[in-house]
């Protein structure tokens, strides 16, 4: 029988616009004062929107101001400063590999 998926909830990444549920994807969330955070636990009240756990989708959204539009609110760039620094942190396969020892 056809469903039509009308209210699921999608998560798509506001730098590259796609939704692609195998990759991280980092939640912003604007709060009821209207600022505009990055929200860890995800659950956070208030209008959220995603971008990957990519440096180069959050750089994308950074130029397009698309957290911003997406949101209706200014995001200031201390957040994507802490996207970036906590994409940076997370572990890479590409790391795996060990030196030294
Ligand atoms: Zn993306």
């Amino acid at each position: 029988m056809p469903m039509r998926p009308r209210h699921k909830p999608r998560r798509m990444c506001v730098g590259c616009r796609t939704s692609d549920e195998k990759r991280a994807l980092l939640r912003l969330v604007r709060t009821p004062d209207g600022v505009v955070c990055y929200d860890p636990t995800g659950k956070a009240l208030g209008r959220g929107a995603y971008v990957c756990a990519d440096a180069a989708c959050i750089q994308t959204a950074r130029k397009k101001r698309a957290l911003a539009r997406q949101l209706s609110a200014p995001v200031s760039d201390a957040v994507y400063d802490v996207l970036l620094a906590l994409v940076n942190r997370l572990p890479d396969a590409r790391e795996s590999h060990q030196t030294g020892a």
